[in-house]
């Protein structure tokens, strides 16, 4: 067992997505999802 750093930047947080990490994103993965986030985002306004 390693000890964990504590996450503390942006790239920790889970994407609501994919429910992945978004360190774990490639860049295409980051693309869709954000278009997505958008498209949520404009719809539910
Ligand atoms: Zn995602």
């Amino acid at each position: 067992m390693m000890p964990q750093p504590i996450p503390s930047d942006a790239n920790e947080q889970i994407c609501p997505l994919c429910n992945r990490l978004i360190s774990k994103h490639t860049p295409e993965q980051m693309l869709e999802c954000s278009k997505k986030l958008q498209d949520v985002k404009s719809e539910d306004v």
